[in-house]
C-alpha cells in the first residue's frame, strides 16, 4: 500500500532530538508561551523575511485572529476563492462578515486575479489570498490590485511553509500572513499549532493580545481576546523539524518534477503548472483526470492511496448557502472540483513508490477506456 503520507518516515528522522525537547519541555513546568514559542517566533519571522511571528494555537486561529485585528467584522465582505479548505471561509464567518468567492485558475488552482476586480465592492474590505498544495498565489498582480483599491490582504499560508514568489517568502507579502501547523501539513507538529507573521509593529501588538484574552498587561483586558496560544511542547517540535524544511521542501520538489517526468507522456493526465519564478513546496501533487472518482476508486483497490481535495467548492457547501452563490457561478472551480486527484506526496517517497503509482495510473486509465 502507498498511502498519501508517512509520518512516521519523518518522524524517525528526527526521533532523538524531538523526544529530548519534549521531555525537557516537561521537565521545566514552563508550558505556555516560554522560550520555545518565542525561539520559534523569531527564527519564523527571520525565515519569512518578516518583522514578526506569534504563535497561535492553528491555522484557523490565525486566519480569525488576522481578521479581528484589522477589524474586520459585520458588514465587510473579504474575497477569497471557494476552491481551498473550509477554514479560510470559516474565520471570515466567525467575525461576521461575508466571504465573496472568486474563480481561479485551471493550471496553478489559484486566485485568478483577472477576476479579483469584478467582486470588489464599496463594502471590500480584504482579500485572502490561498498558496494552495503550496503553490504560491500570484501575488504581483494581487497586491497591486489591493493597493489599487486600499484592501488588506491576508495570506493563507497553511499549505505553504518555504513558498517563494520571485525569491520572496509567502506570509511577507500581505498585511498578514496565516499559517498551519496541523500534523498533515509540510511543516506539521504534533497536534495543533499555527503562526502569523506580519510587519507591522501595530498588528504585532495587537494580535499578541488578541491570542490571550485581548490583554496587554497581564489581568488587564481592553477588548474581546481569543485562548489561542501555541504551546511549548509543539513549540520544541517545531523547533527541532523546522530545521529540516528546506530539505523536505526540496525534496517534496524533486517528487514532483518525478511526478511530471513520468506522467508526461500520459494521455488524459493534466499535471500541475507553476507560475514563472516561483517556488512551489508541493504540500499536494494534484493532477486533473476524467472519471475522476472512478479512478479514485480504482487506484485505492490496486492500493494507492490518493485524495480528492477538495470534494466540494466552499460556495456550493451548505453552510454557506445564504451568501447568494449558486452552481455555475463559479466555471473553473466547479469543473477542478469534479477532476482533481492528489496523488502520494511525502518528502521521503522513493522513486520505486512513484512509479508505482504512475504505473496504477496508467491501468486505470486502460481499464476505464475498455469499460465505456
Ligand atoms: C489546514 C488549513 C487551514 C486551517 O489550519 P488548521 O491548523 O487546521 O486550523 C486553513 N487554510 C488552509 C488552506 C488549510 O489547508
Amino acid at each position: 500500500m502507498i498511502p498519501i503520507l508517512d509520518l512516521t518516515k519523518q518522524y524517525t528522522q528526527i526521533q532523538e532530538e524531538a523526544e529530548k525537547a519534549v521531555i525537557d519541555v516537561m521537565r521545566s513546568g514552563c508550558y505556555i508561551l516560554g522560550n520555545n514559542v518565542k525561539k520559534l517566533e523569531s527564527d519564523f519571522a527571520k525565515y519569512c523575511g518578516t518583522s514578526y511571528a506569534i504563535g497561535v494555537a492553528n491555522g484557523t486561529d490565525a486566519l480569525h485572529l488576522a481578521l479581528r485585528a484589522l477589524e474586520i467584522g459585520a458588514g465587510d465582505e473579504v474575497i477569497t476563492v471557494a476552491f481551498t479548505f473550509v477554514a479560510t471561509a470559516e474565520a471570515i464567518g466567525l467575525v461576521g462578515a461575508t466571504p465573496v468567492f472568486v474563480d481561479i485558475n485551471d493550471d496553478t488552482f489559484n486566485l485568478d486575479y483577472t477576476e479579483l476586480e469584478k467582486k470588489i465592492t464599496s463594502k471590500t474590505k480584504a482579500i485572502i489570498p490561498v498558496h494552495l498544495y503550496g503553490q504560491p498565489a500570484d501575488m504581483g498582480p494581487i497586491m497591486e490590485i489591493a493597493k489599487k483599491y486600499n484592501l488588506y490582504v491576508i495570506e493563507d499560508c497553511a499549505q505553504a511553509v518555504g513558498a517563494e514568489y520571485n525569491g520572496q517568502k509567502v506570509g511577507s507579502f500581505g498585511d498578514i500572513g496565516c499559517f498551519s501547523f496541523f500534523p498533515t501539513k509540510n511543516l506539521g507538529c504534533f497536534g495543533d499549532g499555527g503562526i502569523i507573521t506580519t510587519n507591522s509593529d501595530y498588528l504585532n501588538k495587537k494580535i499578541i493580545g488578541l491570542r490571550n484574552h485581548g490583554s496587554q498587561v497581564r489581568y488587564y483586558h481592553e477588548e474581546i481576546g481569543l485562548n489561542s496560544r501555541l504551546d511549548e511542547i509543539q513549540a520544541a517540535i517545531l523547533n527541532v523539524k523546522f530545521k529540516h524544511i528546506d530539505k523536505w521542501n526540496e525534496e517534496r520538489q524533486e517528487n514532483a518534477y518525478l511526478y511530471n517526468e513520468l506522467l508526461k507522456d500520459v494521455e488524459d493526465v493534466v499535471t500541475p503548472d507553476e507560475l514563472d519564478g516561483v517556488k512551489a513546496v508541493y504540500h499536494q501533487y494534484t493532477i486533473q483526470v476524467p472519471n475522476r472518482d472512478e479512478m479514485h476508486k480504482k487506484l485505492a483497490e490496486k492500493g494507492v492511496m490518493a485524495m480528492i481535495y477538495y470534494p466540494v467548492p466552499l460556495h456550493l457547501q451548505e453552510v454557506h448557502k445564504n451568501y447568494g452563490f449558486k452552481k455555475g457561478d463559479l466555471p473553473v472551480t466547479e469543473a477542478l472540483t469534479e477532476r482533481v486527484l492528489s496523488l502520494p506526496m511525502f518528502p521521503e517517497m522513493t522513486e520505486e513508490q512513484q512509479i508505482k503509482v504512475v504505473e496504477a495510473i496508467k491501468e486505470c486509465l486502460a481499464e476505464l477506456k475498455t469499460s465505456v
